[in-house]
């Protein structure tokens, strides 16, 4: 499967600005298929699904706000026994689309990251910038297949949900030696 690392180029979004009425609201939906593997901070997420965007839509003078939804579902490996966990993610953001002003306030802008700055309102609209930041903004920073997930065991790699080896007790750390006696005082 192909890494995805940056929008990919047939996402366009657009939205016809012109038309917008003030003080309206629109709705916009969009059903994209997805196909890909997206790496973030070190962790493949495998997609291969739609990906579906609810867009709400408003005009307040020359700026446009736009609530953009997603949800999609993807793949990706427990971080700790890196069984497949199948992810639902959701995401909403609103952005603020603004022609720029000044330069100071477009400094000002930029520093909020859901403002976008607007060189001038061409009547057309893509959203396909922010339905990308929404979707990497959705991956989850840590995967688990479950909280209380008992991960590898470091020295035969056995699955520890799946069963219990006996290699700690093999292996034990000299000096955690009083331990293991203790384990076996324990035992016997
Ligand atoms: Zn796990
Ligand atoms: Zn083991």
């Amino acid at each position: 499967m192909a890494i995805i690392e940056e929008k990919p180029k047939e996402w366009s979004f657009v939205l016809h600005s012109a038309q917008l009425e003030s003080g309206k609201i629109y709705h916009y939906d969009w059903c994209v298929y997805f196909e890909g593997v997206v790496v973030y901070d070190g962790v493949c997420f495998e997609f291969s699904n739609n990906i579906e965007i609810f867009v709400e839509v408003q005009r307040n003078k020359n700026q446009i706000i736009a609530d953009i939804g997603l949800v999609a579902r993807c793949e990706a490996p427990c971080s700790r026994c890196l069984e497949t966990v199948a992810l639902d993610l959701k995401q909403n953001f609103r952005y603020f689309y603004t022609p720029c002003v000044s330069e100071e306030e477009r400094i000002a802008i930029e520093s909020d990251e859901h403002v976008v700055v607007i060189e001038e309102d061409l009547g057309l609209l893509d959203l396909g910038d922010q339905v990308w930041e929404c979707l990497v903004m959705a991956l989850p920073e840590k995967v688990l297949c479950d909280e209380a997930c008992k991960g590898l065991c470091p020295y035969c790699g056995m699955n520890l949900n799946k069963g219990n080896c006996d290699c700690f007790k093999k292996q034990v750390d000299p000096r955690l030696s009083p331990l293991s006696k203790l384990w076996k005082d324990m035992e016997e």
